[in-house]
Protein backbone atom coordinates (compact mmCIF):
# COMPACT_ATOMS: atom_id res chain seq x y z
CA UNK A 1 0.00 0.00 0.00
CA UNK A 2 1.37 3.58 -0.94
CA UNK A 3 1.32 6.45 1.58
CA UNK A 4 -0.96 8.18 2.42
CA UNK A 5 -0.43 11.87 1.69
CA UNK A 6 0.63 14.28 4.62
CA UNK A 7 -2.53 16.27 5.07
CA UNK A 8 -1.87 20.14 5.29
CA UNK A 9 -5.33 21.09 4.33
CA UNK A 10 -6.42 22.11 7.56
CA UNK A 11 -8.75 25.35 6.35
CA UNK A 12 -10.56 22.97 4.14
CA UNK A 13 -11.89 20.35 6.96
CA UNK A 14 -9.79 19.01 10.24
CA UNK A 15 -10.25 15.35 11.71
CA UNK A 16 -12.17 15.00 14.52
CA UNK A 17 -10.04 14.54 17.54
CA UNK A 18 -10.98 11.35 19.38
CA UNK A 19 -11.65 13.31 22.38
CA UNK A 20 -14.66 14.87 20.84
CA UNK A 21 -15.64 11.84 18.87
CA UNK A 22 -15.47 10.29 22.53
CA UNK A 23 -18.35 13.06 23.73
CA UNK A 24 -20.25 12.59 20.94
CA UNK A 25 -20.91 8.93 21.05
CA UNK A 26 -23.29 8.13 23.54
CA UNK A 27 -25.72 10.47 22.25
CA UNK A 28 -25.87 8.41 18.76
CA UNK A 29 -26.97 5.38 20.45
CA UNK A 30 -28.06 5.88 24.49
CA UNK A 31 -28.85 9.48 24.92
CA UNK A 32 -30.97 9.82 21.46
CA UNK A 33 -34.00 11.76 22.75
CA UNK A 34 -35.24 14.50 20.42
CA UNK A 35 -34.57 17.70 22.68
CA UNK A 36 -37.76 19.14 21.96
CA UNK A 37 -39.66 16.14 23.32
CA UNK A 38 -40.36 17.54 26.55
CA UNK A 39 -42.37 14.89 27.65
CA UNK A 40 -39.70 12.09 28.65
CA UNK A 41 -36.29 11.36 30.41
CA UNK A 42 -34.95 10.85 27.17
CA UNK A 43 -35.73 14.34 25.83
CA UNK A 44 -34.92 16.09 29.29
CA UNK A 45 -31.32 14.24 28.31
CA UNK A 46 -30.93 15.66 25.23
CA UNK A 47 -32.01 18.69 26.02
CA UNK A 48 -29.81 19.34 28.85
CA UNK A 49 -26.83 18.43 26.72
CA UNK A 50 -27.98 21.10 24.77
CA UNK A 51 -28.51 23.59 26.74
CA UNK A 52 -24.59 22.48 28.45
CA UNK A 53 -23.32 23.26 24.62
CA UNK A 54 -24.87 25.86 23.81
CA UNK A 55 -23.89 27.85 27.26
CA UNK A 56 -20.48 26.76 26.17
CA UNK A 57 -20.25 27.93 23.14
CA UNK A 58 -21.52 31.67 24.08
CA UNK A 59 -19.29 31.95 26.69
CA UNK A 60 -16.30 30.94 24.08
CA UNK A 61 -17.42 34.22 22.32
CA UNK A 62 -18.55 35.88 25.11
CA UNK A 63 -22.06 35.82 24.68
CA UNK A 64 -25.23 34.50 26.38
CA UNK A 65 -26.90 31.56 25.66
CA UNK A 66 -30.03 32.99 24.38
CA UNK A 67 -27.71 34.63 21.16
CA UNK A 68 -26.85 31.16 19.74
CA UNK A 69 -28.70 29.83 16.86
CA UNK A 70 -27.16 26.41 15.98
CA UNK A 71 -26.89 25.98 12.18
CA UNK A 72 -25.90 23.21 9.72
CA UNK A 73 -22.57 25.58 9.45
CA UNK A 74 -21.17 28.55 8.61
CA UNK A 75 -22.57 28.57 4.89
CA UNK A 76 -25.94 28.38 6.54
CA UNK A 77 -25.19 30.94 9.24
CA UNK A 78 -23.94 33.18 6.51
CA UNK A 79 -26.88 32.96 4.79
CA UNK A 80 -29.21 32.81 7.77
CA UNK A 81 -27.64 36.58 8.88
CA UNK A 82 -27.32 37.84 5.28
CA UNK A 83 -30.55 37.19 4.06
CA UNK A 84 -32.35 37.01 7.55
CA UNK A 85 -31.00 41.07 8.39
CA UNK A 86 -31.88 42.03 4.68
CA UNK A 87 -35.57 40.82 4.78
CA UNK A 88 -36.06 42.32 8.05
CA UNK A 89 -34.68 45.62 7.79
CA UNK A 90 -34.99 46.10 3.85
CA UNK A 91 -37.65 49.06 4.91
CA UNK A 92 -34.66 50.84 6.37
CA UNK A 93 -32.12 50.90 3.92
CA UNK A 94 -30.92 48.38 0.99
CA UNK A 95 -26.90 48.90 0.99
CA UNK A 96 -24.99 45.87 2.50
CA UNK A 97 -20.68 46.33 2.69
CA UNK A 98 -18.91 43.35 1.78
CA UNK A 99 -15.09 42.62 1.02
CA UNK A 100 -13.86 41.16 -2.28
CA UNK A 101 -11.88 38.38 -0.20
CA UNK A 102 -14.63 36.57 1.62
CA UNK A 103 -15.91 33.18 1.44
CA UNK A 104 -18.22 32.52 -1.45
CA UNK A 105 -21.04 31.72 1.14
CA UNK A 106 -21.38 35.49 1.53
CA UNK A 107 -20.25 36.63 -1.31
CA UNK A 108 -22.90 34.62 -3.13
CA UNK A 109 -25.90 35.26 -0.66
CA UNK A 110 -24.83 39.14 -1.69
CA UNK A 111 -25.02 38.63 -5.15
CA UNK A 112 -28.50 37.17 -5.00
CA UNK A 113 -29.42 39.71 -2.68
CA UNK A 114 -28.28 42.48 -5.57
CA UNK A 115 -30.88 40.16 -8.21
CA UNK A 116 -33.45 41.48 -5.48
CA UNK A 117 -32.70 45.03 -5.69
CA UNK A 118 -29.83 45.44 -2.97
CA UNK A 119 -27.25 47.39 -3.74
CA UNK A 120 -23.99 45.76 -2.67
CA UNK A 121 -20.73 47.40 -2.06
CA UNK A 122 -17.58 44.78 -2.47
CA UNK A 123 -14.14 46.60 -0.73
CA UNK A 124 -11.34 45.65 -2.00
CA UNK A 125 -8.31 44.71 -0.12
CA UNK A 126 -4.78 46.27 0.74
CA UNK A 127 -2.16 44.02 -0.98
CA UNK A 128 -1.63 42.43 2.42
CA UNK A 129 -5.36 41.11 2.63
CA UNK A 130 -6.31 43.43 5.25
CA UNK A 131 -9.62 45.95 4.91
CA UNK A 132 -8.56 49.66 5.02
CA UNK A 133 -10.78 51.35 7.94
CA UNK A 134 -10.47 54.80 5.81
CA UNK A 135 -11.86 52.70 2.82
CA UNK A 136 -14.46 51.28 4.80
CA UNK A 137 -15.77 54.30 6.13
CA UNK A 138 -15.63 56.04 2.71
CA UNK A 139 -18.33 53.68 1.69
CA UNK A 140 -20.67 53.59 4.45
CA UNK A 141 -24.19 55.35 3.84
CA UNK A 142 -27.49 56.34 6.14
CA UNK A 143 -29.13 53.60 4.28
CA UNK A 144 -26.38 50.75 4.89
CA UNK A 145 -27.91 48.34 6.87
CA UNK A 146 -25.03 45.50 7.25
CA UNK A 147 -21.90 45.24 7.28
CA UNK A 148 -19.91 41.78 6.58
CA UNK A 149 -16.34 40.97 7.06
CA UNK A 150 -15.01 37.97 7.67
CA UNK A 151 -12.34 37.02 11.11
CA UNK A 152 -9.79 35.16 9.36
CA UNK A 153 -9.14 34.46 5.72
CA UNK A 154 -10.02 30.88 4.28
CA UNK A 155 -6.82 30.90 2.13
CA UNK A 156 -4.40 33.59 3.55
CA UNK A 157 -5.28 33.55 6.64
CA UNK A 158 -5.26 36.70 7.40
CA UNK A 159 -7.02 38.49 10.66
CA UNK A 160 -9.39 41.58 10.02
CA UNK A 161 -9.46 44.37 12.24
CA UNK A 162 -12.79 43.40 13.78
CA UNK A 163 -13.15 45.64 16.51
CA UNK A 164 -11.99 48.54 14.75
CA UNK A 165 -14.77 47.51 12.33
CA UNK A 166 -17.19 47.00 14.94
CA UNK A 167 -16.91 50.75 16.15
CA UNK A 168 -17.52 52.47 13.21
CA UNK A 169 -20.48 49.94 12.31
CA UNK A 170 -21.66 50.92 15.83
CA UNK A 171 -21.33 54.52 15.95
CA UNK A 172 -23.41 54.73 12.70
CA UNK A 173 -25.73 52.53 13.86
CA UNK A 174 -25.26 49.87 11.10
CA UNK A 175 -25.42 46.20 11.93
CA UNK A 176 -21.87 44.23 11.46
CA UNK A 177 -21.77 40.72 10.58
CA UNK A 178 -18.66 38.03 10.43
CA UNK A 179 -18.02 35.36 9.39
CA UNK A 180 -15.45 33.54 11.98
CA UNK A 181 -15.61 29.76 10.59
CA UNK A 182 -11.46 29.85 10.48
CA UNK A 183 -11.23 31.76 13.46
CA UNK A 184 -13.38 29.95 16.24
CA UNK A 185 -10.93 27.99 18.51
CA UNK A 186 -7.84 29.37 17.21
CA UNK A 187 -7.76 33.02 17.92
CA UNK A 188 -9.64 34.83 20.82
CA UNK A 189 -12.88 36.00 19.59
CA UNK A 190 -15.13 38.60 21.65
CA UNK A 191 -18.62 39.45 20.23
CA UNK A 192 -18.93 42.81 23.06
CA UNK A 193 -15.11 43.94 22.39
CA UNK A 194 -14.96 43.39 19.26
CA UNK A 195 -18.95 44.71 18.83
CA UNK A 196 -20.19 41.98 16.37
CA UNK A 197 -23.88 41.66 16.10
CA UNK A 198 -23.62 38.29 14.06
CA UNK A 199 -20.78 36.01 13.93
CA UNK A 200 -21.29 32.59 12.02
CA UNK A 201 -19.31 29.74 13.30
CA UNK A 202 -18.83 26.25 12.42
CA UNK A 203 -16.73 23.23 13.87
CA UNK A 204 -15.20 20.98 10.95
CA UNK A 205 -12.38 23.38 10.58
CA UNK A 206 -11.48 23.06 14.13
CA UNK A 207 -11.35 19.41 14.88
CA UNK A 208 -15.39 18.97 15.42
CA UNK A 209 -17.70 17.35 13.03
CA UNK A 210 -18.57 17.99 9.83
CA UNK A 211 -22.87 19.70 9.52
CA UNK A 212 -23.37 21.39 12.36
CA UNK A 213 -22.11 25.77 13.03
CA UNK A 214 -23.96 28.40 14.78
CA UNK A 215 -24.93 32.13 14.55
CA UNK A 216 -24.70 34.26 16.73
CA UNK A 217 -27.44 36.64 17.25
CA UNK A 218 -27.11 39.95 19.40
CA UNK A 219 -30.33 40.34 21.84
CA UNK A 220 -28.94 43.65 23.26
CA UNK A 221 -27.55 46.79 22.29
CA UNK A 222 -29.00 46.64 19.60
CA UNK A 223 -31.45 43.47 19.29
CA UNK A 224 -31.16 42.03 16.11
CA UNK A 225 -34.06 40.96 14.03
CA UNK A 226 -34.03 38.31 11.72
CA UNK A 227 -36.14 36.91 9.03
CA UNK A 228 -35.91 33.08 9.43
CA UNK A 229 -34.43 31.19 5.87
CA UNK A 230 -36.03 27.86 6.92
CA UNK A 231 -39.40 27.62 8.37
CA UNK A 232 -40.88 24.85 10.67
CA UNK A 233 -41.16 23.75 13.84
CA UNK A 234 -40.17 26.84 15.63
CA UNK A 235 -37.09 25.99 16.84
CA UNK A 236 -34.36 28.28 17.61
CA UNK A 237 -36.45 30.58 19.13
CA UNK A 238 -37.83 30.36 15.41
CA UNK A 239 -34.86 31.55 13.72
CA UNK A 240 -34.19 27.86 12.60
CA UNK A 241 -36.60 25.08 12.45
CA UNK A 242 -35.09 21.61 12.34
CA UNK A 243 -34.53 18.94 15.23
CA UNK A 244 -31.64 19.55 16.57
CA UNK A 245 -28.40 17.41 15.83
CA UNK A 246 -27.46 15.99 19.91
CA UNK A 247 -24.45 14.50 19.33
CA UNK A 248 -22.88 17.14 16.39
CA UNK A 249 -24.08 20.05 18.96
CA UNK A 250 -22.48 18.05 21.98
CA UNK A 251 -19.03 17.27 19.50
CA UNK A 252 -18.96 21.47 18.54
CA UNK A 253 -18.46 22.35 21.84
CA UNK A 254 -16.51 20.25 23.07
CA UNK A 255 -13.86 21.17 19.91
CA UNK A 256 -14.30 24.67 20.42
CA UNK A 257 -13.38 23.97 23.80
CA UNK A 258 -10.39 22.03 23.33
CA UNK A 259 -9.18 24.04 21.22
CA UNK A 260 -9.34 27.45 23.64
CA UNK A 261 -7.80 25.24 26.38
CA UNK A 262 -5.05 24.26 24.22
CA UNK A 263 -4.27 27.95 22.86
CA UNK A 264 -1.94 29.27 24.58
CA UNK A 265 0.00 26.23 24.06
CA UNK A 266 -1.04 25.48 20.52
CA UNK A 267 -0.86 28.77 18.73
CA UNK A 268 3.18 29.49 19.32
CA UNK A 269 3.83 25.79 18.10
CA UNK A 270 1.90 26.06 15.40
CA UNK A 271 3.65 29.44 14.60
CA UNK A 272 7.05 28.12 14.97
CA UNK A 273 5.83 25.03 12.53
CA UNK A 274 4.48 27.54 10.07
CA UNK A 275 7.73 30.09 10.23
CA UNK A 276 10.39 27.32 9.93
CA UNK A 277 8.78 25.51 6.69
CA UNK A 278 8.76 29.50 4.89
CA UNK A 279 12.24 29.36 6.42
CA UNK A 280 13.30 26.17 5.07
CA UNK A 281 11.43 26.83 1.77
CA UNK A 282 13.53 30.14 0.88
CA UNK A 283 16.18 27.28 -0.42
CA UNK A 284 13.87 28.26 -3.55
CA UNK A 285 13.77 31.90 -4.94
CA UNK A 286 10.82 33.59 -6.19
CA UNK A 287 8.61 32.57 -3.32
CA UNK A 288 5.81 35.21 -2.56
CA UNK A 289 4.20 35.06 0.41
CA UNK A 290 0.31 36.23 -0.08
CA UNK A 291 -1.09 37.78 3.06
CA UNK A 292 -0.13 39.85 5.64
CA UNK A 293 3.28 38.01 7.31
CA UNK A 294 2.06 38.30 10.91
CA UNK A 295 -1.04 39.12 11.19
CA UNK A 296 -2.88 35.77 9.91
CA UNK A 297 -3.82 31.95 11.98
CA UNK A 298 -0.38 30.51 13.37
CA UNK A 299 -1.22 27.70 11.00
CA UNK A 300 -1.25 29.40 7.76
CA UNK A 301 1.42 30.01 4.86
CA UNK A 302 -0.08 30.67 1.47
CA UNK A 303 2.49 31.18 -1.30
CA UNK A 304 2.70 31.73 -5.21
CA UNK A 305 5.86 30.36 -6.69
CA UNK A 306 7.59 32.06 -9.52
CA UNK A 307 8.50 30.74 -12.86
CA UNK A 308 6.50 27.17 -12.66
CA UNK A 309 3.15 26.15 -13.89
CA UNK A 310 0.89 25.71 -11.21
CA UNK A 311 -1.02 22.83 -12.84
CA UNK A 312 2.25 20.88 -12.75
CA UNK A 313 3.55 21.96 -9.27
CA UNK A 314 0.25 20.72 -7.78
CA UNK A 315 0.07 17.22 -9.84
CA UNK A 316 3.80 17.05 -8.55
CA UNK A 317 3.33 17.39 -4.85
CA UNK A 318 -0.22 15.38 -4.66
CA UNK A 319 1.42 12.16 -3.77
CA UNK A 320 3.00 13.92 -0.97
CA UNK A 321 0.96 15.99 0.48
CA UNK A 322 -2.56 17.51 0.63
CA UNK A 323 -3.11 20.63 0.06
CA UNK A 324 -4.86 23.90 -1.58
CA UNK A 325 -4.28 25.75 -4.94
CA UNK A 326 -6.77 28.49 -3.39
CA UNK A 327 -10.00 27.87 -2.20
CA UNK A 328 -11.88 24.73 -3.00
CA UNK A 329 -14.46 25.93 -5.08
CA UNK A 330 -11.97 27.56 -7.06
CA UNK A 331 -9.90 24.78 -7.28
CA UNK A 332 -12.61 22.48 -8.67
CA UNK A 333 -13.55 24.90 -11.67
CA UNK A 334 -9.66 25.96 -12.36
CA UNK A 335 -10.60 30.07 -11.96
CA UNK A 336 -7.75 31.62 -10.55
CA UNK A 337 -8.67 32.32 -6.34
CA UNK A 338 -10.52 35.33 -5.99
CA UNK A 339 -8.74 36.28 -3.06
CA UNK A 340 -5.17 36.18 -4.85
CA UNK A 341 -6.96 38.22 -7.68
CA UNK A 342 -7.68 40.37 -5.21
CA UNK A 343 -4.35 40.65 -3.67
CA UNK A 344 -3.13 41.49 -6.89
CA UNK A 345 -1.33 38.57 -7.87
CA UNK A 346 -1.41 37.56 -11.86
CA UNK A 347 -3.48 34.41 -13.16
CA UNK A 348 -0.01 32.74 -13.61
CA UNK A 349 1.08 33.29 -9.65
CA UNK A 350 -2.35 32.78 -8.53
CA UNK A 351 -2.65 29.28 -10.00
CA UNK A 352 1.33 28.13 -8.65
CA UNK A 353 0.07 28.95 -5.15
CA UNK A 354 0.36 26.77 -2.26
CA UNK A 355 -2.36 27.11 0.68
CA UNK A 356 -0.86 24.98 3.67
CA UNK A 357 -3.09 24.68 6.74
CA UNK A 358 -0.94 23.13 9.71
CA UNK A 359 -3.20 21.70 12.24
CA UNK A 360 -3.38 20.01 15.41
CA UNK A 361 -2.04 16.84 14.33
CA UNK A 362 1.25 18.17 12.53
CA UNK A 363 4.82 17.30 13.21
CA UNK A 364 7.92 18.44 12.75
CA UNK A 365 8.90 15.58 10.83
CA UNK A 366 6.18 15.73 8.33
CA UNK A 367 7.00 19.76 7.92
CA UNK A 368 10.53 18.21 7.54
CA UNK A 369 9.30 16.21 4.49
CA UNK A 370 7.20 18.17 2.49
CA UNK A 371 10.08 21.26 2.47
CA UNK A 372 12.45 18.89 0.74
CA UNK A 373 9.74 17.28 -1.26
CA UNK A 374 8.59 20.83 -2.29
CA UNK A 375 11.88 22.19 -3.16
CA UNK A 376 12.66 19.41 -5.06
CA UNK A 377 9.56 19.61 -7.15
CA UNK A 378 9.94 23.45 -7.73
CA UNK A 379 14.04 22.63 -8.45
CA UNK A 380 13.10 19.83 -11.04
CA UNK A 381 9.89 21.89 -12.51
CA UNK A 382 12.51 24.85 -12.75
CA UNK A 383 15.12 23.30 -14.20
CA UNK A 384 13.10 21.59 -17.17
CA UNK A 385 11.38 24.36 -18.12
CA UNK A 386 15.31 25.63 -18.94
CA UNK A 387 16.23 22.25 -20.76
CA UNK A 388 12.81 19.72 -21.54
CA UNK A 389 15.63 17.45 -22.75
CA UNK A 390 17.90 17.23 -19.95
CA UNK A 391 15.19 16.29 -17.31
CA UNK A 392 16.15 13.96 -13.81
CA UNK A 393 12.62 13.45 -13.55
CA UNK A 394 9.22 12.51 -14.97
CA UNK A 395 7.63 16.01 -14.72
CA UNK A 396 3.68 16.21 -16.07
CA UNK A 397 2.94 17.87 -19.35
CA UNK A 398 2.02 21.33 -18.58
CA UNK A 399 -1.54 22.39 -19.55
CA UNK A 400 -1.89 25.77 -20.61
C1 LIG B 1 -15.33 26.58 5.61
C2 LIG B 1 -15.82 28.00 5.56
C3 LIG B 1 -17.18 28.29 5.36
C4 LIG B 1 -18.19 27.21 5.14
O1 LIG B 1 -18.45 26.54 6.33
P1 LIG B 1 -19.32 25.18 6.34
O2 LIG B 1 -19.50 24.92 7.78
O3 LIG B 1 -18.47 24.17 5.65
O4 LIG B 1 -20.59 25.47 5.64
C5 LIG B 1 -17.55 29.60 5.36
N1 LIG B 1 -16.67 30.58 5.54
C6 LIG B 1 -15.36 30.35 5.73
C7 LIG B 1 -14.42 31.47 5.93
C8 LIG B 1 -14.90 29.04 5.74
O5 LIG B 1 -13.60 28.81 5.91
Amino acid sequence: MTQRPIYLDGHATTPVDPRVMEAMIPFFTQQFGNAASSSHLYGWEAEAAVKQARERLAAAINASPEEIVFTSGATEANNLAIKGVAEAYFQRGRHIVTVQTEHNAVLDPCTYLASLGFEITVLPVQANGLVNLDDLEAVLRPDTILVSVMAANNEIGVLQPLSDIGQRCHDLGILFHSDAAQAIGKVPLDVQAMQVDLMSLTAHKVYGPKGIGALYVRRRNPRVTLAPQQHGGGHERGMRSGTLYTPQIVGFAKAVDLGLAEMTAETPRLKGLRDYLWARLQACDGLVMNGHPSQRLPGNLNLSVAGVDGQALHLGLRSLVAISSGSACSSASRQPSHVLKALGRSNDLAYATLRFGLGRFTTADEIDHVAEGVIATITALRSAAIDPIDQGHTVPEAIS
